[in-house]
């Protein structure tokens, strides 16, 4: 599970996480949704440990991730994390961009990192791009990628930060397709989402944040469909 426990996040006097507990548990997705600035991105970077925490405690399957003498390298091989964007290496082709991690952080052979990235690629609809400069890809097959890229490393968590949100419109499906498979088969997720409607049909839970707090968290049909909260309502009005 990943426990977020009144966790408080300063960038020097500005505080953008206030005091946020959550707990995620093993094959849960949980949606986080909320305006420009509400500190989600930051509790996301908190989570893996490219962000250091001023108070509180996240545990990762019981670990403190922000604890001296964590192995943050060890950790972050078992939390997978998609960003609006990931600039490949365009001089490597998607195979190859996709091998790089199994080869160098997991230490593979050239063979195992690449039945693994061949595995991930064909599991996200991309069996076809293998050869193909990350250029040649469309919007929504470079996030693919880059979610391919993530799984190559076997993770138990994903954790995906609006990653459709930069794609054309026709381009946001077939992520969200993907992103419902992950689900389906089980996988652990946080995803940081302005996609209400794929919010809905695949979360467990949808925590809305508002100025640094969870606001609002409950499921779907809770938050989304019925919200208790004035400003969650005001926030949905503005999405939907
Ligand atoms: P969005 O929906 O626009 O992505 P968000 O909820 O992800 O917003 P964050 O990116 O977590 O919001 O930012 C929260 C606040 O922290 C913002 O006021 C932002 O300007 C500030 N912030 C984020 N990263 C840094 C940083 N590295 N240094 C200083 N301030 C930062
Ligand atoms: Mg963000």
């Amino acid at each position: 599970s990943i426990e977020i426990q009144d966790v408080h996040k300063s960038f020097g006097s500005l505080e953008v996480v206030k005091g946020v507990t959550m707990t995620v548990e093993k094959g849960e997705v949980v949606s986080v949704i909320g305006g420009s600035g509400s500190g989600k991105s930051t509790l996301l970077m908190c989570i893996n440990g490219l962000e250091p925490i001023n108070s509180g405690r996240i545990l990762v399957d019981g670990t403190d991730v922000h604890a001296r003498g964590t192995d943050l390298n060890k950790l972050r091989r078992k939390i997978g994390i998609v960003f609006q964007q990931w600039n490949a290496f365009p001089h490597l082709t998607v195979l190859e961009n996709v091998m790089l991690a199994p080869r160098k952080v997991l230490g593979k052979s050239k063979a195992e990192a690449e039945a693994i990235a061949v595995e991930k690629l064909s599991h996200v609809g991309l069996a076809e791009k293998l050869n193909v400069y990350p250029s040649r890809l469309s919007g929504g097959q470079q996030q693919r990628m880059a979610i391919a890229r993530a799984l190559a490393m076997s993770p138990d968590y994903m954790l995906f930060d609006e990653v459709t949100s930069a794609l054309d419109p026709q381009l946001v499906g077939e992520v969200l397709d993907t992103m419902r498979l992950l689900s389906a088969e089980g996988m652990t997720m946080i995803c940081v989402t302005h996609e209400i409607a794929f919010a809905r049909e695949v979360s467990n839970r949808v925590a809305f944040f508002h100025k640094g707090r969870i606001h609002e968290i409950g499921p779907p049909a809770q938050v989304i469909g019925n919200p208790q909260q004035p400003e969650t309502v005001a926030f949905l009005k503005s999405v939907l």
